[in-house]
Parts: C-alpha cells; structure tokens; sequence
C-alpha cells in the first residue's frame, strides 16, 4: 500500500507518528493510500525549518522572488494534465473540471508574478520642514495554510502563492483526503528555484491543525474548510495572537425573476447546482424563482435536465460529474435527501440510489431536484454540499431579497434578470460577499479577493488578490528628516505638522 508523507526542507520526509488516514479512489471505493498524520514533533519540525528559511528569503529581492513565480507557473502549466489526473483521482471530479481548478490556482500565480507592483509602498515628500514619509510591506514570518478536500490544488495556491512571493515561509496542511497534489505544488516551487524550507506541506488532522494554532513562531493562519471548524480555527489562533482568516460553509442562491432568459437561466443552474457533484463553497443550492409562474417554467426546464445528468466515472469523458469524496460523505447526502423527503419537500428528482454497473463500491450519486422546500427545513438552513439544488419559491422580489438576507451563510449569491435596476438594487442589498449578475458562480478572478460574510468567513481579509497580500504582510510606516543639519530645538510637546 502507497504512504503519503510529507514535504519538509526540500524534501519528502516519513512522519514519526503511527497514525494514518485511508485515502481512497472514489471511483471503486477501495484505499488507493494511507496518509501519515503528523505529530506535533513533526509539525513543529516543520515550522522550525521554515523559521531557519525565513530570513533568506524575506531579503530576497523581490524581483528575484517574482521570478520564482514565472518559473513556477511555467511548471504548473507543463504539468497540468498530470496534476489534474492527481486531483481527480483523489477528489472524484472529472478530469475536464479538475482542469479548470489547477487554471484558477495558476491565475492566482499570475497575480503572484506582479508582486513587486503589489508590494510598493507610499512616499509624502516633505510633510513638514524637512521631513518626508513613507511606508513598505514586510513579510509576518512563518505563516500557515488549512484547506479542504474540494480544491485541493487551487486554494492552497491561494494560500501559499501569495504568501511565499510577499517573503513568507509557508507551512501548508492539506485535506487529509486528496493530499497528493499539494505535495507535488511543493516539489515544483522549489524546482522552480524557491529555498528549502519556503514551503512545507505537513499531512495530518487535529493534531497537527492545533500546533500550528498555537506554536508561538506562526504568525498568521489562512483557513478554507467548514463553518464549524473554521470558528474554532478563528477563536483559538487569534486566542493565540495570531492573525487568521477563516473561510467556512456556504448556502448560495440564484435568484430567478420573471423577467429572465429562463433558458439561461436553467443553464446556469444546472452547471452551478451540479458540477463537480456539487462539492464547491460557491454551487448554487437554492433556486428562488420569483413567482409560481416563474417556478412552474423554471421547474419544467430543470426536472428532465437532472434526470438525465450522467453520473460517471471521474476518468470518463462523457461524465457530468464525478462520485463524492468518500462514503462518509455520500451518506452524508443522501441523508439529507432523506431529510428532505421527511420535512416534506417534494422530492422532483430522485436520484439517490444510481448503481454503476462494476463500480458497485464508488461513491456514486445521481442529481435530485427538489420543489417546494421553505425557509423553515434543515435541508434549506445546512449546507448540503452534494448534487441536490433545492426550489424556494418567492413570491416577489423582496420576498426573494430576504431569503439570502435572512440566511446563516453568505458566500455567493447570483441574480438572473433582465432588468438593469433590479440588478443594481440586488447587488446593493443582498447581505453576501461575493454577487453575481447573471453569473451563477462568481468567484471573483484572482486579481480580486475571494470571501463571504456572515458564518461564511471569520475575520477582515479576503484570500488572493490585494487582500491576500495585505493579510500575509504587515504595513511599516517610517518619518525620515534629512538633511541631519536641521535643527528645531528640543520640543516636549506633543508632536504636530505646526
Ligand atoms: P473540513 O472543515 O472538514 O476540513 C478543512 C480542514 O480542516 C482540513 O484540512 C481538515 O483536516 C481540518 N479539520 C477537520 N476537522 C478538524 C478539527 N476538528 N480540528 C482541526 N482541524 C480540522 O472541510 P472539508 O470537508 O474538507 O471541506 C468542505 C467544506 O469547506 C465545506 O463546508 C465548504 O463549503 C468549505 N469550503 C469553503 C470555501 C470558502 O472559501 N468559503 C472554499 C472551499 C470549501
């Protein structure tokens, strides 16, 4: 059986800890590998290396270290067909979509390049006699990474990216379930010309998430995964005087207005509510046509559309999407449709118990659609995270407004309309991070920064982007008066531009 250990100092190095996690092949259900979970000596091994690392790197000219991005992601893209296959073979997604996930980390790389320009500080000439004023980025020290199963290749590049190019050293703790791309994404930035010890992937679980969380040489956290551990992440790094960033769960609307392309509209949700077998923070979950009438076309167009998605093989090429990530998880879902069914919400499409002919053991599920779920069931409040969109039916716009507004989570929210006003009144209102305007999924490009609001983020900066860069730098403001010759006499006062 294949060990998947660890990346620390350049190298891959074997755990000390005897503990392992089964890593599966989705499509057959069998243990492809065994994951070693870090020890505490393990992970503080690891943040010592990156201590040793940091002060190299931190006074690395920036240039220098941009060119390590541009060398990185001409590697990345060499590799993307084999990095896919790596994040498919673990995750379950299929491989065109597993494709799209490593582009969208590469774009993150992109912004990476032009980090010198992200970097500049400000500079005030002659504030008052004599004396000017500038600022400059530094980077915090060793800095950590906690991600989730579901893009086990894009949101570590989120993480680790912009943190190695500002002169961080990184630690990354990948999901426990699809580890080996990470591990690959270290072995490359250091081909690319990144110092041992700039990155360190550390597999593990609790343990290892609890050391980096209150090892005094972290200084900040960035965490992607659920709500629940996405607070506690929150509470106890910063209980530890860390900066953190916590992204958690999500619970995403598209809302539907009389006056939209339905057509279009049904596109939209088919792709958002089920790619990637619904296993992404920003799928749509909850269709809000506004109106009966409205809902009564919209549901015409959905129901045959999901009946027939083809739940196949994440190799196959004519698959919709993939199998769930692990048993656990698939049970996990259809529970909810049981759920569902229980509280009384029509079950429309009921795609729950597809066998594949010899893969009788994958972690297989169909798409169910369902009609008439309200506000008040647990299949609307929680986050469902399988190929299962539910129908809200709203009867006017405020109607529908209140739903997102009223909602737990607030990671994204789409609205399909024709309507410039109601668009722009939408967008002004709705209370979640990240809008859409006739785009289901809008995870903003990576020159922007991605993040939601309410349990759906914990903390002030966004990953990626100028965000991310604020986050994993902190601001140095320096007041200069040259020439030494100036002389203004003692002042005990208060300083003042007087
Ligand atoms: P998860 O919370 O189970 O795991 C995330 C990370 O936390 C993993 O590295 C895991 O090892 C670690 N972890 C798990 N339990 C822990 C514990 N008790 N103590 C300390 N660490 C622990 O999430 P997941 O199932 O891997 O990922 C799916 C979730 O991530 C969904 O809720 C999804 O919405 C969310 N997600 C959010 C975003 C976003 O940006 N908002 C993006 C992707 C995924």
């Amino acid at each position: 059986m294949q060990e998947i250990h660890h990346h620390v100092a350049g190298a891959r190095r074997v755990g000390t800890s005897a503990r392992f996690a089964d890593v599966f092949n989705p499509n057959t259900g069998e243990v492809s590998a065994r994951v070693n979970l870090a020890t505490a000596a393990d992970v503080n091994a690891a943040i010592e290396d990156a201590q040793r690392a940091f002060p190299a790197w931190a006074d690395t000219p920036v240039p220098r270290r941009a060119q390590v991005m541009f060398k990185f992601r001409e590697l990345v893209t060499a590799n993307l067909d084999a990095l896919a296959h790596m994040v498919s073979s673990e995750h379950g997604k299929v491989l065109a979509d597993a494709r799209g996930e490593v582009q969208r980390g590469l774009d993150v790389v992109d912004f990476a390049c032009g980090i010198p320009h992200a970097l500049k500080g400000e500079y005030s000439e002659n504030v008052v006699g004599g004396m000017d004023v500038f600022s400059m980025r530094q980077p915090l020290g060793v800095v950590a990474g906690i991600t989730p199963f579901n893009f086990p290749a894009m949101v570590p590049m989120w993480m680790f990216v912009v943190a190695v190019a500002c002169g961080n050293t990184f630690i990354l703790k990948p999901s426990e379930k699809d580890p080996s791309v990470p591990l690959r994404l270290a072995e490359l930035l250091i081909e690319a010309g990144a110092p041992k010890g700039v990155l360190n992937v550390v597999n593990g679980d609790k343990e290892a998430v609890d050391t980096l969380l209150t090892h005094t040489l972290v200084k900040a956290i960035s965490f992607v995964g659920s709500t629940d551990i996405a607070r506690y992440v929150y509470a106890t790094g910063t209980a530890h005087g860390k900066r953190v960033q916590a992204m958690g769960g999500a619970k995403n609307h598209m809302i539907v207005m009389p006056d939209a392309d339905l057509d279009q509209a049904a596109d939209a949700l088919i792709g958002a509510g089920y790619g990637s077998a619904g296993e992404r923070c920003m799928a749509v979950s909850v269709a809000v046509p506004v109106g009966d009438k409205t809902a009564d076309a919209l549901r015409e167009r959905l129901a045959p559309r999901v009946a027939a998605l083809r739940a196949g093989l994440s190799t196959s090429t004519d698959a919709d999407f993939g199998p769930l990530v692990t048993r656990a998880h698939m049970d996990k879902v259809r529970g909810y449709v049981d759920l569902g069914v229980k509280e009384g919400a029509e079950l429309v499409v009921d795609r729950r118990s597809i066998k594949m002919q010899g893969y009788e053991h994958g972690f297989f599920l169909g798409g169910c659609l369902f009609d008439r779920v309200t506000p008040k069931m647990r299949i609307y409040q929680e986050e469902i995270f399988g190929p299962v969109l539910s129908i809200v039916r709203a009867a006017d716009f405020d109607a529908a407004l209140r739903l997102p507004n009223e909602h737990t989570y607030g990671n994204g929210v789409a609205i399909f309309t024709r309507d410039g006003d109601t668009a722009r009144e939408f967008a002004r209102r709705v209370d979640v991070g990240m809008v859409g305007i006739n785009v289901p999924i809008p995870v903003p490009v990576a020159f922007y920064s991605f993040g939601g609001w309410k349990a759906s983020a914990f903390g002030d900066t966004n990953q990626h982007g100028m965000d991310g860069v604020r986050f994993f730098t902190k601001v140095k403001t320096v007041t200069s008066r040259w020439p030494t010759g100036i002389r203004s006499g003692a002042e005990l006062n208060f300083p003042t531009l007087k």
